[in-house]
C-alpha cells in the first residue's frame, strides 16, 4: 500500500493552501478531490452547463427544510473556483474574543501574518471603481446620501477584464482561485492530486487513521498516511468523519451556522448594464446587526432570485438591464446541525431566528432606503409573495409581509462550524492545533471548525487558518 506523509482529503481554500505549504516543506503530499478537474479554458458564460460541471450538487444544495439554499463549489480548487474573489480579514477585535469564551483561543499574531503572506501571494488588491458593475456607483450614491459608509472591497483577481463570470469560473485565469495559484504551485513541489474521487472513508485503528480509501472511476484505492487532513468544506467535512464512524461523542455535525440572507433588486429610471463588470464590489457598514453588500449576476441566477411568479416574473425580467442589486445577509447562531438520515443521505439542519429573521428584515428595509435615495424607481425584495416597494413609505410593507424564514428566498455561500474548534473534548471536534481529540494524525482544517460566525465572506480566514494549522499538521 502505498504511504504518504499527509492525504489531504478536499481541494478548496483551505486544502489547497495546506498541500502547497506541507509539499514546500519536503512532505509527500496526497489531494483527493471529490469534484472533477476542469481546464479552464473550457469555461463556458453559460449558467445550465456550469452548475452541474463545478457546484455541489449542481446547486440544488439546500436545508432539510428547503428554506436555505446553500451553495458550495464541487471541483479542483473547490468553491474558490466559484466564489466573488472577495478578501475579506474577519473582524479579530470581535471574532477572537468570542472564540477564546467558547474554548478556542488562538494566536491572533500568526493569523495575522497568515493574511499577510496570502494577500502578496494571491495578488490582493482594492477593486477599481473601472472595474466594479455600474450598480456599483448607484449604491454607493444612495449610501451617501444617508450618511451610511460604504467603499469598495479588496479582491484577488490579476489583470480582471471584468466579464462578471466569476461565479462559474474564470476562463480567462485572471481570478487568482485554487485552480490557478496553490494547486498547482502544490503540484511543483511534487503533490499528487486526484479528481472524481468517490466515498472517501477513513478507516481508525486505536487512536491512529490507518487507512484512507476512495472509489475512482470504478476502482477502489486505498492508501495509508503519517497525517489525514479533512479539508472537505463546512457540511463536507462533518459528513465524511460521520460516514467513516468518526462522531466524536456526537460533535461531529454540531454546532453548524451559516452567513445568509436574501438579495433585493432595486429598478433605475435608466439602462444601469450591472451585467458588465465585476458582480460584488462594495460593502456599506449599514449596523453590526446585518452585512450589507453589493452584488450583481448573470441572468440565470439573478433570475432565481428576482421574485416574482409567471407573467408578473416575466414582465420584470425584460427590465434586467435597468436593475441593481444588494444582498443582506447575518450570520447565525451555530446551533444548526449535519447528520446522515435513515436512507443514508446528508441532512443539514439549520433555522434562522426570530432575531435573525427581525435582522434581515430591518437590514432589507434600510437596503429598500438606500436604493430610494438614489433615485430608485422601485425596490423588489426577494420574497415568495409578490412585492414591490415603489416609495420609502412602503418599507413597513417588508415587516407585514415577512413572518417566516420561508416567505424569503434565502441563500447562502459561506457554511461553517460542524467540527468546531474546542479544547474541551466534551464540546469540540478539534483542539487548538486543529488535531480531532483522540486522534493522533487526523485534522480538520476548513469553515467547518469556525465555532461561530465570522459575519464576514470566508475564503481569506478559511485560507490563514489552514495557513496556520500547516504548522502543526507538519510538526
Ligand atoms: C458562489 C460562491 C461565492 C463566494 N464568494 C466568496 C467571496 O467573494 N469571498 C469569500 O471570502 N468567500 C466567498 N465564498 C466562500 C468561500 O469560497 C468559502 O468559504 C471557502 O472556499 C471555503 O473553503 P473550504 O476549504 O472550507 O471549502 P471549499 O473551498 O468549498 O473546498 C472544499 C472541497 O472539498 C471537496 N469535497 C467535499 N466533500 C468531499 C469528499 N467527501 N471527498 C473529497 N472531496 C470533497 C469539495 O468538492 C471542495 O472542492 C463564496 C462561495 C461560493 C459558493
Ligand atoms: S470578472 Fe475577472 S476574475 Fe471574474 S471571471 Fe471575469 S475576468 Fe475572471
Amino acid at each position: 500500500m502505498k504511504r504518504y506523509d499527509a492525504v489531504i482529503v478536499g481541494s478548496g481554500a483551505a486544502g489547497a493552501v495546506m498541500a502547497y505549504r506541507l509539499s514546500s516543506k519536503g512532505m509527500s503530499v496526497l489531494v483527493l478531490e471529490r469534484g472533477k478537474r476542469e481546464d479552464p479554458a473550457t469555461f463556458e458564460h453559460n449558467e445550465m452547463e456550469m452548475l452541474p460541471r463545478v457546484y455541489k450538487n449542481g446547486g440544488l444544495q439546500t436545508t432539510a427544510d428547503l428554506d436555505l439554499a446553500i451553495m458550495q463549489g464541487c471541483t479542483v480548487g473547490g468553491s474558490t473556483v466559484v466564489n466573488n474573489a472577495i478578501w475579506l480579514r474577519a473582524d479579530l477585535d470581535r471574532l477572537l474574543p468570542d472564540w477564546k469564551a467558547r474554548g478556542a483561543d488562538l494566536d491572533r499574531a500568526r493569523i495575522e501574518a497568515a493574511y499577510t503572506d496570502l494577500e502578496s501571494k494571491l495578488r490582493v488588491s482594492q477593486i477599481p471603481m473601472a472595474l466594479a458593475n455600474n450598480g456599483t456607483s448607484v449604491f454607493l450614491r444612495g449610501c451617501e446620501a444617508l450618511g451610511i459608509p460604504a467603499r469598495l472591497l479588496a479582491h484577488n483577481r490579476d489583470e480582471c477584464i471584468g466579464c462578471g463570470w466569476c461565479n462559474y469560473g474564470c476562463r480567462y485565469n485572471r481570478k487568482t482561485s485554487m485552480l490557478v495559484t496553490f494547486i498547482p504551485w502544490a503540484e511543483s513541489h511534487g503533490a499528487e492530486v486526484i479528481d472524481q474521487c468517490r466515498d472517501v472513508r477513513l478507516t481508525r485503528r486505536g487512536s491512529t487513521i490507518a487507512e484512507v480509501s476512495y472509489h475512482r472511476l470504478g476502482v477502489t484505492e486505498t492508501v495509508a498516511a503519517d497525517r489525514v487532513v479533512m479539508c472537505a468544506g463546512a457540511i463536507g467535512s462533518s459528513d465524511l468523519l460521520l460516514r467513516s464512524d468518526i462522531t466524536q461523542r456526537g460533535n461531529v455535525g454540531r454546532h453548524f451556522h451559516a452567513l445568509g440572507g436574501v438579495m433585493v433588486t432595486a429598478e433605475m429610471p435608466g439602462e444601469v448594464d450591472a451585467y458588465d463588470k465585476i458582480g460584488l464590489t462594495c460593502v456599506a457598514d449599514v449596523s453590526e446587526e446585518c452585512v450589507v453588500e453589493t452584488f450583481f449576476s448573470p441572468p440565470g441566477a439573478f433570475s432565481i432570485t428576482l421574485g416574482g411568479w409567471f407573467a408578473a416574473h416575466y414582465d420584470r425580467m425584460h427590465r434586467y438591464t435597468r436593475f441593481t442589486q444588494a444582498g443582506v445577509m447575518v450570520g447565525t447562531d451555530p446551533t444548526g446541525r449535519i447528520t446522515i438520515d435513515r436512507k443514508g443521505r446528508t441532512k443539514i439542519d439549520l433555522s434562522f431566528s426570530k432575531r435573525d429573521l427581525d435582522r434581515i428584515k430591518k437590514g432589507v428595509g434600510t437596503l429598500a432606503g438606500i436604493f430610494f435615495a438614489a433615485g430608485a424607481l422601485s425596490v423588489l425584495p426577494s420574497t415568495y409573495r409578490f412585492i414591490e416597494l415603489t416609495n420609502p413609505s412602503d418599507i413597513h410593507l417588508i415587516d407585514e409581509q415577512v413572518q417566516h424564514a420561508d416567505d424569503l428566498l434565502l441563500g447562502s455561500a459561506h457554511p461553517q462550524g460542524g467540527n468546531v474548534i474546542c479544547e474541551d473534548p466534551s464540546k469540540g471536534v478539534v483542539d487548538t492545533s486543529f488535531r480531532v481529540h483522540g486522534v493522533d494524525n487526523l485534522f480538520v482544517v476548513d469553515a467547518s471548525v469556525f465555532p461561530s460566525n465570522l459575519w464576514a465572506n470566508c475564503q481569506a480566514t478559511v485560507m490563514a487558518l489552514s495557513h496556520v494549522a500547516s504548522d502543526h499538521v507538519a510538526a
